[in-house]
């Protein structure tokens, strides 16, 4: 169970990014959770059927689809637990499980353009991987996105999993996919006005210490307007899990994903929005490691963390005079 956050503070907060998305769509947000029925490449025998090693096919999406609900069914049914919460929040849509260009562009845009109607929809953030986006054989599901920002969809931002900037480190998660070619997705999508969100994972098997940081390093010179920084989760049904299980894996502990983390922040572009920090678990899939499941503790921890060294996102190489502002990665969203 978590415990309650601590007070205001002006150094660490856990709200989504308040300036970032309030300059884009004009206010708060909330995601509503959306199932279009899509798979992944790596898990429906395109890439592979294995998955990649972390990934639990069980968590990753609602099955709202599969029920026969489809995105309107879906959104009218979510929308009265969002709006309970903030009723003058803007909404996105969120096309958040498994790879959700993995279509054809005609069938991509048939869903977006039901998203694009959707009552009081502010935006879309839609989950794919950089293989699902016709790089290098004309980009057509690309520019199917790409012409919905500013028709109907005035933001729509590209939730891009990387993981880890290293090769290695992606060909032994069996992610299917190598660092340029995610490189090369940011860039035709940003070209698009597409808004990217890059996603890091501190901890996979053969990573280096340092590997969070220099995946920040990488991203530094690419167009990505965002991060979501996880730590790693051992998920039932998974390979790691397996291989937790057998005593040859042990996930990395609260304080050294802290400091992890606070050394990639250091190194982070300041214009880099930060959407997360910590990873949150599906009800029931978590096997290790413990202490994620108390996440305003974890955050805390990186809080204190970050007093103790008075340091700033951006400190090394960017700003290091001090950040103008501490909250800067946390343009927050309440
Ligand atoms: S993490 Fe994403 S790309 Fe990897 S198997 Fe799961 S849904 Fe597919």
């Amino acid at each position: 169970m978590s415990t309650p956050p601590p007070s205001a503070d002006p150094v660490l907060s856990w709200h989504p990014p308040r300036l970032f998305f309030s300059a884009r769509v004009g206010g708060r947000v909330r995601k509503v959770p959306l199932d279009a029925g899509f798979s992944c490449p790596n898990r429906d025998g395109t890439l592979s059927r294995a998955g990649c090693s972390f990934c639990n096919a069980e968590g990753s999406g609602t099955g709202l689809y599969a029920q026969g609900l489809g995105l309107a069914a879906q959104w009218a049914a979510l929308l009265p637990r969002v709006l309970v919460k903030d009723p003058r929040a803007r909404l996105l849509a969120y096309l958040q499980a498994y790879s959700n260009t993995h279509t054809s562009p005609e069938r991509l845009r048939a869903v977006l353009d039901e998203v694009a109607v959707l009552p009081g929809v502010a935006g879309l953030c839609l989950g794919t991987r950089p293989d699902c986006l016709d790089l290098g054989a004309g980009e057509a599901r690309l520019d199917v996105l790409g012409a919905f920002v500013g028709r109907g969809l005035p933001f729509i931002q590209l939730d891009l999993g990387l993981q880890s900037a290293d090769d290695a480190v992606l060909a032994r998660a069996g992610r299917g996919h190598d660092a340029a070619c995610f490189a090369e997705a940011v860039r035709a999508a940003a070209a698009r006005g597409l808004c990217v969100c890059a996603h890091l994972l501190h901890g996979l098997p053969g990573a280096r210490p340092d590997d969070l940081a220099r995946s920040v390093d990488f991203l530094n010179t690419l167009p990505v307007a965002a991060v979501k920084f996880h730590n790693l989760l051992i998920c039932r049904g998974t390979a790691l899990a397996r291989l937790w299980e057998a005593g040859r894996f042990v996930p990395a502990g609260r304080e050294d994903y802290a400091a992890a983390l606070i050394e990639a922040l250091e190194r982070l572009r300041p214009d880099i929005c930060v959407q997360r920090l910590i990873a949150d678990p599906a009800p029931g899939e978590l096997l290790a490691p413990a202490w994620t499941v108390d996440k305003y503790g974890a955050l805390d921890c990186v809080r204190r963390e970050m007093v103790r060294r008075n340091t700033w996102q951006g400190r090394l190489g960017f700003c290091p005079e001090g950040s103008p502002d501490w909250t800067l990665y946390y343009k927050e969203d309440g």
